[in-house]
């Protein structure tokens, strides 16, 4: 078989090395073939020149530089456009995705499956606060997802070719790319694996980016959150109804004087806040149709080191 592994990277010249080291290892023994594709993200640190270095040791090494930092989900996709082979391995850079799996993934994929993604048995080196988010993350994405996308696994996978094939149709510009490959609906299997701590470097994902994640997640995988609009501003307009409906029976009814400025006033706030809470949502769906109309690449290559294509 043929394979080739997708590396995306930003700064992680401290870690290149022992994974070019680890990964010829393994790949040596399971496939006939393999190529490396490391796309460089704008790493401003010497991973490039590490890189270079890389690719001119080792011929099955292509190195695809972006112009810029495009982001993991852009770089990944750079890599999966330029990848060939009959399978494909999406992996980090930073040795938190140990090479050494890849041989049970190809095994999989040798009895037929697809898509086989590692599910993260233990997180070492993550903090408690990323373990929490991110095992909620999964959870409410699954409630709301109109694909199911398999709780906590990262972007390490392996892909079979047909299903690259319908991945790089998928040009939408907020990506979620582990959602997108559930999207394809090939047969998938996982393996299970203890995910070590970052070998060097620092994560590049700060709470910021995983929200806007999170909501590329969410918004690009269900219209939901639009419905769950409709249904809040639904609700309180009900409630509303019977509220002025009691107030006017107090008042003509029983003779009651109505006080309640207080109420009034957290009421006015409250109907703010819900009309911009639904403001927000609609304007998700609406940036990410913006966005997407003006058509832009998904990501500009700046050069490619390296031999193969
Ligand atoms: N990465 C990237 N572009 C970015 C941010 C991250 O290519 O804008 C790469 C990063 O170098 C690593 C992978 O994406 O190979 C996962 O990032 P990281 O390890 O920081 O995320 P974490 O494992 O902490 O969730
Ligand atoms: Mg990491």
């Amino acid at each position: 078989m043929r394979l080739s592994v997708v590396v995306p990277l930003l700064n992680e010249e401290g870690n290149l090395r022992e994974l070019h080291a680890r990964l010829t290892e393994v790949l040596g023994g399971l496939a006939e073939e393999h190529r490396l594709i490391f796309v460089d993200d704008g790493s401003t640190d010497g991973s490039v020149g590490v890189l270079r270095e890389i690719a001119q040791g080792d011929g099955r090494v292509t190195v695809i530089r972006l112009s810029r930092n495009f982001g993991h989900e852009a770089a990944s996709t750079a890599g999966l456009d330029f990848a060939d082979g009959d399978a494909v391995v999406l992996m980090d850079a930073d040795l938190q995705d140990p090479p050494e799996v890849i041989g049970e993934m190809v095994k999989k994929w040798r009895e037929g499956f697809e898509i086989v993604y590692a599910h993260r048995r233990k997180r070492e080196g993550e903090t408690w606060f990323k373990r929490s988010t991110s095992w909620g993350f999964y959870r409410l994405l699954n409630l709301i997802s109109d694909v199911s996308i398999p709780m906590d696994t990262g972007d390490f996978r392996l892909v079979d070719a047909r299903v690259v094939g319908a991945l790089r149709e998928c040009r939408e510009r907020d990506r979620f790319v582990r959602g997108l490959v559930a999207w394809t609906g090939f047969r998938a299997a996982a393996i299970e694996y203890d995910r070590p701590a970052r070998k060097a470097g620092k994560t590049k994902y700060n709470p910021v980016k995983l929200l806007i994640l999170s909501l590329d997640a969410a918004v690009g995988f269900s219209t939901k959150p639009l419905r769950l609009a409709t249904a809040i501003g639904f609700l309180t307009m009900i409630f509303s109804l019977v509220e002025t409906a009691s107030i006017i029976t107090q008042k003509l009814v029983w003779g009651i004087k109505i006080q309640g400025y207080a109420l009034q006033t957290s009421g006015l706030f409250f109907l703010g806040g819900v009309q911009m809470l639904l403001l927000g949502i609609l304007g998700e769906y609406l940036g990410r149709i913006y966005r997407q109309t003006q058509g832009r690449p998904l990501y500009v290559v700046a050069e490619r080191i390296g031999e193969g294509k």
